[in-house]
């Protein structure tokens, strides 16, 4: 999900954390962690996210964006 918003992209898994903590104010580290996870789950999945009902899509760089069935 990282790399699929611009969020934080990277090659690994290291990557990807590393960016994470550079962007990340330490005072959310936690809580993002949590809204991360979540936010997987539950809208922007891996098959098929939600791009339609996500409240984050105006910051999200993913350019095929998916519509309503
Ligand atoms: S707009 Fe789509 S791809 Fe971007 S974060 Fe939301 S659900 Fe994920």
């Amino acid at each position: 999900m990282s790399n699929r918003t611009g969020l934080a992209p990277g090659k690994n898994p290291l990557q990807v954390e590393l960016k994470l903590e550079k962007r990340v104010p330490t005072e959310y580290a936690v809580d993002s962690h949590h809204w991360l996870i979540l936010h997987g789950r539950y809208v922007c999945m891996a098959r098929k996210p939600l791009c339609f009902k996500c409240a984050v899509s105006n910051y999200c760089s993913y350019k095929p964006k998916t519509m309503p069935a």
